[in-house]
């Protein structure tokens, strides 16, 4: 039923946007915790809030773990719109519900979309109504749902179908020059942008924050990394356009 939804929304057309693509993925370290410390006597309290290693297959079965709602709403004011966060089942080593609280802490930052007091976002759970679904997806299930671009290496988002690569969850992408936490908090929003109706952007200039509609995945040009549409609580946009930046090779999982 849900993938039948699902083929429903690709196929009826609705606006796609393609959104990133980055530089290679073979360098950048993953998410997941490095091995723990050997040294017997030294607590290892600095690693003890991270998960652990994020394992995904290159193409995953399209099987969906939906995290539970959000006890509060981002925003306080304005329009609601609600989402589902969900995660294909193959993706191993990472809690759903951690990291759909990580999307929602990302949406409800006071720099994020709802900064203007014209909208409110609120993560709704199983069974329950919903305006989008924000997916964590393999590479290739990312291409089934987006359906414009096959690149396997960004993300994207496709109607009210907002997809997060896990590849570059896990991996963010070279040259991005900021932690791998700020890039996850820039897919997000970069993408959910799309899905609240703004294109891409070009950077203002060297040395300049990028826009979040930047397609900061794919070449800085100048700019250096930024993950929100707010700045000193004004809305930091850009001139419309992007960039004809070469996309990297597929992701072919991780093991
Ligand atoms: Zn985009």
């Amino acid at each position: 039923m849900a993938a039948a939804a699902l083929v429903a929304v690709v196929a009826g057309g609705l606006g796609i946007a393609a959104c990133e693509a980055l530089p290679s993925m073979s360098q950048v370290s993953p998410a997941a915790a490095p091995e723990p410390s050997r040294g017997p006597t030294r607590a290892p309290a600095a690693r003890s809030g991270r998960t652990g290693k994020i394992t995904y297959p290159a193409t995953g079965s399209r099987k969906w773990r939906t995290a539970p709602a959000s006890k509060q709403t981002g925003g306080e004011h304005g329009m609601l719109l609600r989402y589902r966060v969900v995660v294909e089942s193959d993706i191993k080593g990472l809690a759903v519900r951690a990291f759909a609280d990580a999307v929602t802490a990302t949406l409800d930052d006071p720099r994020g979309w709802t900064a203007d007091g014209s909208l409110r976002l609120r993560r709704v759970g199983p069974g329950q109504a919903y305006d989008f679904t924000i997916y964590l997806a393999t590479p290739r299930t990312r291409d089934r749902l987006c359906a414009s671009s096959t690149d396997a290496y960004t993300s994207c988002r496709n109607g009210d179908t907002v997809v997060l690569n896990v590849a570059r969850w896990v991996k963010a992408v070279p040259g991005f020059g900021a932690p791998l936490a700020t890039y996850r908090q820039y897919m997000v929003n970069h993408e959910v942008g799309h899905r609240l109706g703004h294109g891409h952007e070009l950077c203002p200039g060297r040395g300049e924050p990028a826009p979040v509609m930047q397609q900061q995945t794919l070449g800085m040009h100048g700019c250096t990394a930024n993950p929100w549409p707010y700045r000193q609580g004004k809305r930091y946009t850009a001139t419309p356009g992007a960039y004809d930046d070469a996309v990297p090779a597929p992701d072919t999982g991780l093991r």
